[in-house]
């Protein structure tokens, strides 16, 4: 049967309508709801910040113990699934959620880790070229990173994580305009294009943390490239929330956590992505470590290191099998959903979650986030007038978990994977009650 679009309507039969016809419904039940005092489950719409438990986590966590346990050291070669390339057995799932070939995917590390390592590869300035192009309102964490790589660079003390004077300042930060709050790609091209010459590398978040702005990630990288410098990407927003082609969209490299959309667990461990055409570019400068040797010899313990290909030459040291197993579980959910199913269920949610908002007309709200689902993951970042926090507060005083960002933000983030559309129907209810109480 044909499903027929329907159309949104601000009522809880639409909504329930919309879930009879959601074929991705039953993958919440895969998922630890976490529940209210109540009982009922709560409104969860933090999966940008901590993805749910799936119920095989502990499964797949367990399995590992036990063989440790009966096992000892043996367990790297006859644990059921061997320690020594148990990392192999999430490459290909996790290449398949960005794009990726598997030769130019690895699981390793944690986000800020990975992306020093990266950098440490692609950022080599000379000469003029030597600047960084980020976001004015990148994550914190990027920034001290970008920021301590230039000073390392550069002679600067890295002491204050400060550029002292513009001659040294090598840091490019694209703003919005005044008044606006996302970034427009002409703006983009133009300063990329007007420093062409002296920027090394472009690094850019996929989706923007705060206001949900997703890049054109393709477009950007052809900007770059053409302007002669290396573009990465930070997806710690976009992995496992966009359809992503890093492959076709000639990305140099990206990095990006696992504990957001991807659902491994706190700290869980990150993904790296280097494009195919690095794959031997064994000359490029490289922190290194014995799990990036060839694995082949990698065990004759010769004091001459020599990299693997692609993605894996980047590992330094054998990964966390805990860890591994955690965000394994996970990706056998996103191998059996599809990355391109969820996201079509997702601009559909995101989309009633916006049109309710607007339904509630309220002008003490507003959307920060772009209007048009292109332009945006499945979070939505509402801007509250006058900072007033009382209003983040009622709505989790009723079973929302939403998060609020300084100065004025309420990120909500309906997931694919776990999220319904009764959801976020309840969610704009609560919104709405809270703001008639006010
Ligand atoms: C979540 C997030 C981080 C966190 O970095 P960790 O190294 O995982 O602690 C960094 N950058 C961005 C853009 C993020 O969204």
């Amino acid at each position: 049967m044909q499903n027929k679009e329907i159309d949104f309507e601000p009522n809880e039969s639409c909504a329930l309508a919309m879930e009879a016809q959601d074929s991705l419904k039953h993958f919440r039940d895969k998922f630890h709801i976490p529940k209210q005092a109540s009982g009922e489950d709560v409104l969860y719409f933090t999966g940008n910040s901590l993805g749910l438990q799936p119920r095989t986590t502990r499964e797949y966590i367990e399995q590992e113990l036990d063989d440790w346990k009966n096992l000892g050291v043996e367990g790297h070669f006859h644990a059921e699934n061997p320690w020594m390339p148990y990392h192999e057995f999430l490459t290909e799932k996790m290449a398949n959620v960005v794009g990726a070939k598997p030769l130019e995917t690895v699981v390793m590390n944690s986000l800020t880790v990975n992306l020093h390592l990266l950098m440490v590869s692609f950022y080599r300035p000379n000469g003029k070229r030597n600047k960084i192009v980020i976001e004015k309102n990148a994550f914190p964490s990027d920034q001290y990173a970008v920021a301590s790589q230039i000073a390392f660079h550069s002679k600067i003390s890295n002491s204050k994580f400060q550029i002292p004077d513009s001659k040294e300042n090598r840091l490019i930060e694209l703003a919005p305009r005044d008044g606006e709050t996302i970034l427009r790609i002409e703006d983009i091209e133009k300063v990329i294009e007007e420093n062409g010459d002296e920027i090394a590398l472009v690094l850019l978040g996929g989706v923007n943390y705060y206001t949900g702005q997703a890049f054109d990630m393709k477009r950007i990288t052809g900007i770059g490239h053409k302007a002669g410098a290396v573009v990465g990407f930070d997806l710690a927003h976009a992995a496992g929330n966009l359809e992503l082609h890093l492959h076709d969209w000639n990305v140099d490299f990206a990095a990006w956590c696992s504990y957001k959309y991807l659902n491994s667990g706190p700290g869980g461990i990150a993904g790296v992505f280097v494009h195919e055409r690095h794959a031997d570019a064994f000359e490029l400068p490289r922190f290194a470590g014995w799990w990036g040797h060839d694995k082949e010899t990698r065990f004759l313990m010769d004091d001459k290191f020599i990299p693997m290909r692609g993605a894996e030459g980047w590992q330094l040291s054998n990964p966390p099998i805990f860890q591994l197993a955690a965000l394994r579980a996970s990706l056998d959910i996103f191998e059996e959903a599809g990355m391109k199913n969820l996201r079509e269920k997702s601009v559909k949610l995101t989309n009633y979650l916006e049109f309710l908002l607007n339904e509630i007309h309220d002008e003490r709200i507003g959307i920060i986030t772009p209007r048009d689902s292109k332009d945006r993951g499945c979070q939505l970042s509402i801007r509250v007038k006058n900072s007033d926090k009382t209003l983040f507060k009622a709505i989790s005083e009723q079973g929302v978990i939403a998060d609020w960002r300084e100065p004025d933000v309420i990120r909500v983030a309906p997931v694919p994977l776990y999220n319904s559309f009764s959801d976020v129907w309840k969610f704009a209810e609560i919104l709405k009650d809270c703001l008639a109480v006010k």
